[in-house]
């Protein structure tokens, strides 16, 4: 990475100076005398660090690029609290979460995540089963609440091993084309979409996000147990590769 001189640069935009100011604010209070942070397009929310005694790189990632000086302040604070030995491991404060539900967040970012996902068919309808439909049916069930701007896709591969995905911060759900097959009974696709649905509702968590709570939960959807079956079988039969 090259080294940004940021101050008395009129090419930086005012945006990378508004995070460069930020964290060199939050890091001096941390310590750190050399902070530099830049803005990265990484396709999951996310932030990477490298210190070095009172120097600080970091690359944030670019989906708070609208967020304002506050927000983007209160991130700063969560990563410095987490870099230090035995700092705060709660990285969101209550104003970014509520930030993170917003629909200008949402709006924003969720087109351009999708954009960096290279494994979504963008499609709901499969060759044999419609998460649309499938996901009306747990509704109708009254298993998981709506989430607005709730974004569920097949995936273009077969992957096996990871048969559903959910980024609960840009509220995008992804179902392993794995599934989408005539020998699959629907409530198999169903049942994941069910666990990528219940991670949707629940939004961020602090702490596992596979609890207690959220297994018993998982063993109300009415086929709990076969789909549980067939999902190992899935991943280790090599009909499926
Ligand atoms: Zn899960």
């Amino acid at each position: 990475m090259t080294d940004i001189s940021y101050w008395g640069n009129s090419r930086v935009s005012g945006q990378e100076s508004e995070l460069q100011r930020c964290f060199a604010r939050v890091g001096a209070e941390h310590g750190f005398t050399d902070v530099n942070a830049n803005w990265e397009r990484f396709k999951e929310f996310k932030a990477t660090w490298k210190r070095c005694s009172t120097s600080a790189e970091l690359l944030i990632t670019d989906y708070m690029k609208e967020s304002g000086e506050d927000l983007i302040t209160d991130l700063a604070r969560g990563i410095f609290g987490r870099m230090g030995r035995g700092g705060v491991k709660e990285i969101y404060s209550e104003r970014l979460k509520q930030h993170f539900l917003s629909p200008e967040f949402i709006l924003r970012n969720q087109p351009l995540y999708l954009r960096r996902s290279r494994n979504l068919a963008y499609a709901q309808q499969g060759r044999v089963h419609d998460l649309r439909t499938l996901e009306q049916d747990l509704h109708d069930l009254g298993l998981v609440k709506r989430v607005p701007h709730a974004y569920i896709s097949w995936t273009k591969g077969d992957n096996r091993q990871r048969v559903g995905y959910c980024s609960v911060i840009m509220r995008v759900v992804a179902i392993s084309r794995v599934l989408d097959r005539k020998e699959i009974p629907s409530f198999v696709p169903s049942y994941v979409l069910y666990h990528e649905l219940i991670h949707l509702e629940n939004g961020l968590r602090f702490g596992s996000y596979h609890d207690r709570e959220f297994r018993e939960r998982e063993r109300i959807h009415p086929h709990h147990e076969e789909a549980e079956r067939w999902l190992r079988r899935i991943v280790a039969d090599p009909q499926f590769r």
